[in-house]
């Protein structure tokens, strides 16, 4: 059974410096290959999606197989050092493959591509091309300028693309669940966050096409979608003006879609169709979002609503514009209106500049308080051009933060072991997603508040719902018999 229990970080965790997908063989005798590997967060995961049905209509088809592309496309993430610097190793690893194949084209998307730009050609001679997250229609044009020999880049950020009508080729997809992106950009300016500078301004992509893609992939066979964004909740969409800044300023004189209700118009596509989104900002998330939540049992109860610190001053320095009290009420909030079972996740940095021993203190203790079903946690990274960069020192000692680092994952461990134990007893309904990674006689899925379950899998197949009585667990899984 331990075999099993370890099956459940593949599901729960994306890494940056693990490439998240690898492009799936797609054999529809188109002549070139490409292969892409995605790296960091699920947006970029999402993009590479959007990228493989931009080149197969250009005579692409994709390869799982590194040694059988025509170009490799690394799509790319700069939220920490550490993820470039896998980069920047992954790249010298494919320089032996271009060395024997010197016509294979080798190219970098994403956010470091849109951080380095054309400085990437200069410090990584083995690159061919370069381009940002809204610079995506243009690859082909691009690969056609690397075939005539030259190197080439894009990097404009748009303040209207959201590839709204491009509908993504699923890149090794379960069948079941997909991502889709409803907003692109982020105007938050936390200060410690490159975000906005590698994807640029916030923009919302027109309900009708999320809804149409959700259909599609219900029609498919999908039974959960998630609704991708920085900051899902300052979703606002008006087919007469998408330009954020306008927009704001004649809300009252225009029809907007809010978050909410375009939650709610997902939710009808089907109900069997799950809803989740991601990622919220605690200061964003409106009543309104949490009562449609409540209205309809297909959109899952759980809400990542990223802490980061739990200190009202390091907060301020964050410019995350909330405080550790106001958080605290919001937390109740969401409880009274949704329940104590709702699914509550959090990031968690450690070690920002000035934090003193008391403010990391404040964090333990502010997880003591909310006790998050899982975090996903990090030491502070400084990013070039941030405002952390600019205005503070990034004066707390590597060995300090690593160890804080280690306090607050030992806390996390706890809490996240308390959020599954008052669930054995209990039935809980399960979308299956497939076999466990490690066992073909067991089955595995999630509940509404995104607890992995593993249960044998008698007559079941993916994509159906269960119901399964929970029978044990540890802190990544819930274990139990079908009933
Ligand atoms: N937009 C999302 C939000 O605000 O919650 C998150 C975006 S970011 C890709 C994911 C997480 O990376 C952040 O919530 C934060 O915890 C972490 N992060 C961002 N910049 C960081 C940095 N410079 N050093 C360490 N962690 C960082
Ligand atoms: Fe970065 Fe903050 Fe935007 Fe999230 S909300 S992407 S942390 S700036």
């Amino acid at each position: 059974m331990k075999e099993l229990i370890e099956d459940l970080s593949v599901l729960t965790e994306t890494q940056e410096d693990q490439p998240s997908t690898i492009s799936a063989t797609n054999n529809s005798g188109k002549s070139r290959k490409l292969y892409i590997e995605s790296y960091g967060c699920q947006m970029n995961y999402s993009d590479s999606e959007i990228v493989a049905s931009i080149l197969h209509k250009d005579g692409f088809d994709t390869t799982s197989e590194i040694e059988e592309a025509d170009v490799i496309l690394l799509n790319t993430c700069s939220i920490r050092d550490k993820a470039e610097q896998t980069i920047r190793k992954r790249l010298s690893n494919i320089n032996g493959l271009k060395r024997n194949k010197p016509e294979l084209m080798i190219g970098v998307l994403g956010c470091m591509a849109e951080r380095l730009k054309s400085k990437l050609l200069d410090e990584e001679k083995i690159v061919d091309l370069v381009a940002g997250p809204d610079a995506y229609r243009d690859l082909p044009h691009l690969i056609a300028q690397v075939e005539e020999g030259d190197k080439a880049v894009n990097t404009f950020l748009s303040r209207e693309e959201t590839y709204g009508n491009i509908t993504p080729v699923r890149l090794n997809s379960n069948g079941v669940t997909a991502f889709i992106s409803i907003m692109r950009g982020c105007d938050n300016m936390c200060s410690f966050c490159v975000v906005p500078f590698t994807r640029g301004r916030e923009r919302s992509r027109d309900p009708e096409s999320i809804i149409a893609e959700a259909r599609d992939l219900f029609s498919k066979g999908y039974r959960e979608v998630t609704l991708l964004g920085q900051n899902v909740d300052s979703y606002k969409w008006s087919a007469e003006e998408n330009n954020k800044a306008r927009l704001e300023k004649n809300e009252d004189k225009i029809e907007i879609t809010s978050f909410a209700q375009l939650l709610e118009k997902v939710a009808l596509v089907n109900t069997d169709l799950r809803i989740r989104f991601s990622t919220s900002h605690p200061k964003d998330i409106t009543d309104q979002v949490l009562h449609t939540m409540a209205n309809y049992e297909n959109i899952c109860k759980n809400i990542h609503l990223p802490l980061q610190s739990g200190s009202s001053r390091i907060l301020d320095l964050m410019n995350r514009g909330y405080s550790r009290e106001w958080y605290i009420e919001k937390i109740n909030h969401i409880r009274a209106i949704l329940g104590s079972d709702c699914g509550i996740t959090s990031d968690m940095i450690a070690g920002f500049c000035s934090e003193t021993e008391e403010e990391h203190q404040e964090t333990v203790s502010m997880m003591d308080l909310v006790k998050y079903d899982y975090s996903y946690m990090f030491v502070y990274s400084e990013r070039p051009g941030t405002l952390a960069e600019k205005k503070f020192k990034d004066d707390v000692p590597a060995d300090v933060k690593q160890r804080r680092l280690e306090e607050i994952i030992q806390r996390e461990n706890r809490h996240s072991l308390e959020r599954n134990l008052p669930e054995i007893g209990k039935t809980r309904k399960v979308l299956i997603e497939g076999f466990s990674k490690r066992s073909e006689d067991f089955l595995q899925g999630r509940t509404s508040n995104n607890k992995v379950v593993l249960f044998p899998k008698e007559n079941k197949r993916k994509g159906q719902y269960v119901n399964v009585q929970i029978e044990r667990c540890t802190k990544g899984t819930l274990f139990g018999k079908l009933v």
